[in-house]
């Protein structure tokens, strides 16, 4: 796969294409069913690992940012994925065409974490947002005040 190029997602089989208007680089995951193909290794983008396998979204977290005067709390909004081969945790942004139903669905898949993972966010020191982030994930999402 190459980067940046349409692909058909391994998932869902929806044919996702890649517009340059979108404000993102290194779309990787479906806008559908939020699902991608592990590729990355060490950084995104670098498309070196050989694994492979299908990285399923498990939550949402905020990125961690430097406060600034632009940036007062939260970081944006990113995707936590987990490969079903390997159990590698990443990190995804998100694009402007992610379903939201299906960001809606992954937001309160909080409840359903196993405590295996849980551990596993914990050691990367991953937190996934839960009901009170909620108005925030909105926020972002939809452009809500
Ligand atoms: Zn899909
Ligand atoms: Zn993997």
């Amino acid at each position: 796969m190459k980067q940046n190029s349409n692909f058909i997602c391994k998932n869902c089989s929806y044919k996702v294409r890649i517009s340059k208007s979108y404000a993102i680089v290194n779309r990787n995951h479906c806008p559908k069913c939020l699902f991608s193909i592990h590729l990355d290794k060490e950084v995104a983008g670098d498309r070196q690992s050989s694994c492979w396998g299908l990285m399923k979204p498990i939550g949402l977290t905020f990125k961690k940012t430097k406060p600034n005067k632009y940036n007062k709390k939260t970081g944006e909004l990113m995707l936590v994925q987990k490969c079903l081969k390997c159990n590698k945790i990443s990190l995804n942004r998100l694009a402007s065409d992610d379903c939201y139903q299906e960001l809606k669905k992954t937001f309160f898949n909080i409840k359903k974490i196993s405590k295996q993972d849980r551990l596993k966010l914990n050691k990367h020191q991953i937190k996934l947002l839960d009901k009170k982030d909620f108005q925030e994930f909105r926020k972002q999402i939809l452009g809500e005040p």
